[in-house]
């Protein structure tokens, strides 16, 4: 026998009412259970709940024996309950014990029942439960049944997520959407922060499931996807203004999902069964997501993200909500959600409230994660799904240092992240104490220690820290945040910031450093097969000549009339420098002939980042007033690992022989011609990294401002005469180490010095 037609929309009604009753959840829940068995002519039906240890608990059945209520448990995989919350997929069954994944529990007498239905109970593509029925009798449940169950599903699912069945969970089995959960990233900026989830690009919750009227809900869904696609015409007709690209095609394969005949088809079907329209399009997108995410193909599990945003675009134009947090409604203590976020979207959060940042995407030298370093901000990346894990409002934990995040926490584990965040705090205060103590190694040598900055937020850390000076300015980083190219008045009043902001201490800028990895929103993609070894930094400065010379004006006039240092990235041969000096000597006649002011002392050096460099130390030296080693593209291109790549990057070690004497060779080499060599690689800031550079006999480093302390204290502790004749040993061994890293280790330890 089937359901009578109009039976799903009945149902639907039946069931809200029941949810509005001021009844307490295990009543609820019977009573839901009893009313799906009757409507879809079942003798079973029955609800599991997955509980944050991973098993599926019987929480409410109508047909099966009431004593095996929060008795009986399964796994994810046993049993067919257990299959569908492991594939999240319906399964329907008419002779249920002939197949493989059949395992019946005893104490629930199922098995006199031949078919069986289950759905998963989804929410945000999490599986949150199973809802079976079963009938005693062969039954073939076709396609309309499977649906009504799906969409009841739903209010299941919302009934879970509102934490109301938390209080039939017995002690120590936690419902999952509502329980604890430790998830694990990559630490991307030291720091712990405790606080509460502000998701950046909120979710639209569905509240509202049944539709009042199904008739005047068709009729909204097409007017929501009709303004949908209209939004989509005109990003794509305001793209082609701009030129042909990545971001383009990006924008027609949206279009094409969003007229996708299947895709429309499924969300007027879901409206059909009674839901309001925008039930429906989260129906449509659970759906979806569990079938992608299960995909081995990574271009279909691309087309997820697709997929999503066009639901969620769906979803704010049913509901009218905007895309942007209320910055007002944002805690004292926020945790950041995202799950990719742009460096200018950071910097639009007040920083005082925000205590942490979790990425769903996103890697240690991401932009973002540039700016989260600088304002100071503890950063987890690549946590997969923590977007659909938490809500706005969820407490969380986040470990920078170590990449663990901590969703929900329990008490003790709170108390114990507490303790570490002020453990951290007296160190920072013990930090703060050397800032005035030289950096002076035990046996009296002089290693000076800068900050790399790049926004004007970076300047007060200068006096804070202690450091000698800024001797690594991004000046592409006002470039990467902005939303369109900033005009030469712009760059001038950064430049003449800074320098006001530290009236005292050299900034030794560096010019435009953009292409490969670092993108600027606003300028056409250039499609190149290997972008890092492609058109980027010093080489589009000297093919578009117009662009670095706004940029050497810019910095000649911000630093009129005191010292200004200048050094150009990414140079290979030693042609480019000399071409790129002259731009400096022509830019200065300029400015004298137009009477203005340009810098009473000029110095003038270049990044040494690429590994012809090595094999030019002679010529070089020569010309330049300082190298600055840019160790972290240095490395990339020495050993031939790309920094993006997460599979490769961790593969070989700074501390590698043939990475170190590389390094020596131009340490040694600025000797010989008196010329300042440092490094401003994130290498300089790690204390045993820098350990290493100063026996190599580095006599200056540039690091983030919250490393100086670390470095400092352990250069204290250090005779540097002696690991040099130590390491001198260990590099001119040819036994074909990987790395020094655990003689230095164990040189440290014997030594108490601090790494
Ligand atoms: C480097 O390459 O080491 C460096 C300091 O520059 P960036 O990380 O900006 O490429
Ligand atoms: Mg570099």
């Amino acid at each position: 026998m089937r359901a009578a037609l109009g039976g799903p929309r009945l149902l639907l009604r039946r069931l809200r009412e029941i949810m509005a009753e001021p009844i307490n959840a295990q009543v609820r829940l019977d009573k839901i259970v009893i009313n799906i068995a009757s409507n879809m002519v079942a003798e079973v039906c029955s609800v599991y709940v997955q509980r944050s240890d991973g098993r599926l608990e019987l929480f409410a059945t109508e047909g099966l024996k009431r004593e095996a209520v929060h008795l009986t448990t399964m796994r994810a995989g046993e049993g067919l309950v257990g299959l569908i919350a492991s594939t999240a997929e319906p399964l329907a069954l008419s002779d249920a014990q002939a197949n493989p994944a059949f395992s019946f529990k005893p104490e629930t007498g199922e098995e006199i029942y031949q078919s069986f239905l289950g759905v998963p109970i989804l929410r945000g593509g999490n599986t949150l439960g199973v809802l079976v029925v079963q009938n005693r009798a062969r039954r073939v449940y076709p396609e309309e049944e499977v649906e009504v169950l799906e969409t009841t599903a739903m209010l299941l699912a919302e009934m879970i997520a509102s934490g109301e069945l938390q209080s039939l969970a017995q002690p120590g089995a936690a419902i999952a959407m509502t329980g604890a959960m430790s998830l694990k990233g990559i630490g991307i900026v030291e720091g712990v922060g405790l606080g509460y989830v502000v998701l950046h690009q909120p979710r639209v919750v569905v509240k509202k499931i049944v539709a009042e009227d199904t008739a005047s809900e068709a009729a909204r869904l097409d007017a929501a996807i009709e303004q949908m696609r209209a939004s989509i015409d005109a990003l794509i007709e305001r793209g082609t203004q701009t030129g042909p690209g990545e971001h383009r095609e990006i924008l027609e394969t949206f279009r094409m999902f969003a007229n996708d005949r299947g895709w429309l088809r499924r969300l007027r079907e879901a409206v059909a069964t009674g839901l309001t329209a925008e039930a429906a399009v989260e129906r449509v997108q659970n759906d979806a997501r569990a079938r992608l995410q299960r995909s081995t193909d990574p271009y279909m599990r691309e087309r997820l993200h697709d997929l999503d945003e066009l639901a969620d675009r769906l979803l704010h134009q049913l509901t009218g909500q905007t895309l942007i947090v209320d910055q007002a409604s944002i805690p004292e203590n926020a945790i950041l959600v995202a799950r990719s976020m742009g460096p200018a979207a950071l910097l639009d959060y007040d920083r005082s409230r925000l205590r942490g940042l979790v990425i769903e995407d996103g890697g240690a030298s991401s932009h973002v994660a540039i700016v989260a370093r600088s304002l100071g901000i503890a950063m987890v990346g690549d946590v997969s799904n923590i977007t659909t894990i938490v809500e706005t409002g969820d407490a969380i934990i986040v470990d920078g240092a170590t990449g663990d995040v901590q969703v929900r926490p329990q008490p003790d584990v709170e108390a114990a992240y507490g303790e570490k965040a002020r453990l951290r705090a007296r160190r920072q205060e013990r930090y703060r104490g050397l800032r005035d103590i030289p950096p002076v190694t035990k046996d009296g040598v002089q290693i000076d220690l800068h900050m790399n900055a790049g926004l004007l937020v970076d300047a007060r850390h200068v006096e804070e820290s202690g450091a000698a000076s800024i001797g690594l300015f991004r000046t592409e980083l006002q470039f990467m945040v902005a939303a369109q190219f900033p005009r030469a008045a712009q760059q001038f009043a950064l430049y003449k910031s800074i320098l006001d902001a530290v009236p005292d201490k050299p900034v030794t800028f560096r010019t435009l450093d953009i292409g490969g990895d670092k993108i600027l929103p606003y300028m056409t993609r250039l499609d190149e097969e290997n972008p890092a070894l492609g058109w980027r930094a010093l080489r589009i400065g000297l093919d578009r000549p117009a662009l670095l010379r706004a940029q050497l004006r810019a910095l000649l006039r911000a630093g009129a009339g005191r010292e200004l240092r200048i050094m150009f990235p990414m140079v290979t041969m030693t042609n480019e420098f000399d071409l790129a000096k002259a731009m400096v000597e022509r830019e200065i006649k300029h400015l004298l002939r137009h009477g203005h002011g340009v810098p009473s002392s000029l110095k003038l050096g270049i990044m040494a980042e690429v590994p012809s460099v090595l094999w030019q130390l002679d010529e070089i030296m020569q010309r330049v007033d300082f190298v600055s080693v840019g160790s972290n593209d240095l490395f990339q291109y020495v050993m031939a690992v790309d920094r993006e790549n997460k599979r490769v990057s961790g593969r070989y070690d700074l501390l590698a022989p043939p990475v170190l004497r590389a390094l020596k060779s131009i340490c040694v080499s600025g000797e010989a011609y008196k010329i300042p060599v440092t490094l401003c690689g994130e290498m300089g800031g790690r204390p045993i990294e820098a350990m290493a550079l100063a026996a190599l006999g580095y006599r200056g480093l540039s690091m983030s401002a919250s490393s100086i302390g670390p470095v400092k204290a352990m250069l204290l502790a250090l005779d540097v005469a002696d690991l040099t004749v130590k390491m001198d040993g260990w590099l001119g061994r040819l036994d074909g180490s990987t790395t020094l890293r655990p003689l230095l280790k164990d040189y440290a330890q014997r030594h108490e010095i601090p790494v």
